[in-house]
């Protein structure tokens, strides 16, 4: 099965959340059952630099005069075969992948981007005369116009191909203002309702949504959500009217990156068995940060961006109430200047019992999960959620809001699932600072008695949260799509 993964970012290359996570895992785990995945990305910098063995495909020639070489080579660090778009004046900017060093998107996003979809529809129309994909799978609204330029391009396939749309995440949409339209060479009838035409502008979301011959989005629970008016950004009509094409599959964990057995970015190794490394983790952490040198006070940690989304305010509003019972708190991440802002004002409150680290450090997210007791994750609405699963593998037993994957993956622990061998986290319904309090207490409470503590974190660290099964159900529908078209 030849699978084309298109996507704008993937890890350890270019990574700004989940998204580059999975871009970096899925082809490997499709390749172990069997698939033959290729990868088109933007030729981000340190994307062009890790390129080996390159050779040039005929020039790619988008219909509003883009001209770029596309090159094929093999990507070191994973092992993987890509194709790059050549543009350095598109994609080689100081600041972001989509946002200048002032946090603004780049003025020509919907070029930049839409080169990335143009290019897919290509390469499956035979750019490549070597290899030709079966399945263009693109992933967010970086990615969401290869369906509708392969909906589009008037000329047939020497093989069939269906063309799989992923959302990581409904709110960022690529919406952009309706008098940019024309510069993507679509035909004027794609913009209208029964398009990528919203609320009079142009959204690249929408047209993954609408071309694509199937959708899926990351987590079973998610999938339900944005067909509700609620969590829907206004597509939520557009989804109900594509339910029966629409899949939730679940992440999975990377676990060549995330395993506390051998993770080289933590000071000690640990498993479910030989659990001993976690207190040294811990002390490090404490040592590192400033905290007070407690090994028995539970710490909590946050690793995310810091927006609206993630519910971090509840956090805020909870410092009180954590601190009178001893905890302690570590925060890393950055977004949103007022979260922001917030966080070091608390810290440098309470140099002993917070510690808050602005930026984006991958290893330092590690030492984090390595020695926390818990893993905060309170999103006000969550796609999959990956710190959930990190922190299981790292026992650091997550604390999360019941929507979207983190209902999928966290379950609470009371007396009957005990009993059933199921409670692995703390689990809040209402999005409020009292309910998020209470899970708080209930997680000290289990906390202080350390046999429970002890199992559930066992259980915890021993789930199965590789990428194998989301790999298996991916090439399942692959499958299913391709019976179909042919
Ligand atoms: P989202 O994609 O919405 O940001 P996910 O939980 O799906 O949320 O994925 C977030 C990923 O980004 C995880 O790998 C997490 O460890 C990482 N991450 C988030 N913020 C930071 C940060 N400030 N520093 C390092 N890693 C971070």
């Amino acid at each position: 099965m030849k699978v084309l993964q298109v996507s704008a970012e993937i890890y350890p290359l270019l990574k700004t959340g989940g998204l580059a996570d999975v871009a970096g895992a899925l082809p490997a785990a499709l390749n172990a059952r069997g698939g033959e995945v290729r990868v088109l990305l933007p030729g981000f910098a340190a994307v062009l630099a890790d390129l080996r063995d390159v050779r040039t495909l005929s020039e790619l020639v988008a219909p509003w005069g883009e001209r770029a070489p596309v090159r094929c080579g093999w990507l070191a660090s994973l092992n993987l075969t890509a194709y790059v778009i050549d543009a350095p004046h598109l994609y080689c900017r100081s600041g972001g992948p989509y946002e200048n060093d002032q946090r603004q998107p780049y003025a020509d996003n919907h070029l930049r981007f839409a080169l990335l979809g143009f290019a897919a529809a290509q390469l499956a129309l035979g750019l490549d005369g070597q290899w030709q994909p079966e399945i263009v799978h693109s992933h967010d609204w970086h990615a969401a116009l290869a369906p509708a330029y392969l909906a589009f391009s008037g000329q047939r396939p020497a093989a069939p191909v269906a063309s799989v749309y992923t959302v990581h995440n409904l709110a960022y949409q690529g919406v952009f203002a309706p008098e940019l339209f024309p510069d993507l060479g679509l035909p004027g009838s794609a913009f209208s309702i029964d398009g990528l035409e919203f609320h009079g502008q142009v959204s690249f979301m929408k047209a993954g949504l609408f071309y694509a011959d199937h959708v899926t989005t990351v987590s079973p629970t998610y999938a339900l959500e944005i067909q509700t008016q609620a969590q829907g950004c206004g597509l939520d009509g557009l989804l109900r009217a594509r339910a029966g094409l629409l899949t939730g599959i679940l992440n999975g964990v990377d676990e060549s990156v995330w395993n506390p057995q051998v993770d080289p970015l933590i000071p000690c190794h640990f498993d479910a068995e030989r659990i001993g490394g976690k207190a040294q983790c811990k002390a490090a952490l404490q040592k590192e940060l400033g905290l007070s040198l407690q090994g028995d006070a539970p710490l909590f940690g946050v690793v995310s961006r810091l927006t609206e989304q993630k519910g971090l305010q509840l956090v805020l509003a909870a410092l009180p109430a954590l601190f009178a019972r001893g905890a302690q708190l570590v925060v890393l991440g950055n977004g949103e200047k007022w979260l922001e802002d917030a966080f070091r004002e608390a810290a440098s409150a309470h140099p002993q019992q917070l510690a808050v680290r602005i930026g984006y450090d991958e290893h330092f997210a590690h030492r984090i999960f390595a020695a926390t007791d818990v893993t905060l994750v309170p999103s006000r609405f969550e796609p999959c959620g990956l710190t959930q699963m990190y922190g299981l593998k790292y026992g650091s037993l997550p604390l999360v809001h019941s929507v979207g994957g983190l209902a999928d993956t966290v379950l609470e622990h009371d007396r009957e699932d005990l009993a059933d061998r199921l409670a692995n986290g703390f689990v809040f319904h209402e999005f409020t600072v009292d309910a998020f309090e209470r899970a708080l207490c209930r997680s000290l409470a289990l906390y202080a008695r350390s046999t429970d503590w002890n199992q559930i974190r066992e259980r915890a660290m021993r789930q199965k949260l590789d990428w194998d099964r989301a790999a298996g159900e991916y090439l399942a529908l692959y499958q299913r799509l391709l019976a179909k078209s042919v």
